[in-house]
């Protein structure tokens, strides 16, 4: 891996910002449900804390990330990304956000869903990087299926 295009990634101002500056970072009191996941290979670990209005939709979401700096912006480029959207449509979310780190191009339509979690592209060049990227989404699968059991 060059280090100078690992520098470039890192440097990109959406993913270094939501690093800086994680979004939904207030901890919520008694969430509807709970989601980690942690990645021991760099020490990644996902926090996800939800909270669900009488429409089913993700009114509140708590992020909080550790680890790596795409690790951590992915989780916050995740939680504004579900925010205000029903558990399926998150589930959504999550499935174009995986095939997108896999390669596929979203359309206009998805981008728009996908938000910020589209600069993430960069990170398909360093494919260590891409469990990084998805530790986010398998905290949240993780979490809404946890959820739906109950
Ligand atoms: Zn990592």
């Amino acid at each position: 891996m060059a280090q100078n295009e690992l520098d470039e990634l890192y440097g990109d101002d959406v993913i270094r910002d939501h690093h800086n500056n994680p979004r939904n970072s207030e901890k919520l009191q008694s969430p509807d449900i709970v989601a980690d996941a942690v990645n021991p290979f760099c020490g990644d670990e996902i926090h996800f804390q939800m909270n669900l209005d009488d429409q089913n939709r993700v009114s509140e979401v708590g992020y909080k990330g550790v680890g790596c700096a795409i690790c951590r912006a992915a989780g916050s480029m995740l939680s504004e990304a579900i925010k205000g959207h029903t558990l399926e449509e998150a589930e959504e979310v999550s499935g174009l956000f995986q095939d997108m780190m896999f390669g596929a191009e979203p359309t206009e339509d998805q981008a728009e869903l996908l938000g910020d979690l589209t600069s993430m592209t960069g990170v398909r060049a360093f494919p260590i990087r891409i469990k990084c990227a998805l530790l986010s989404l398998t905290a949240l699968e993780d979490g809404i299926s946890e959820y739906r059991q109950k």
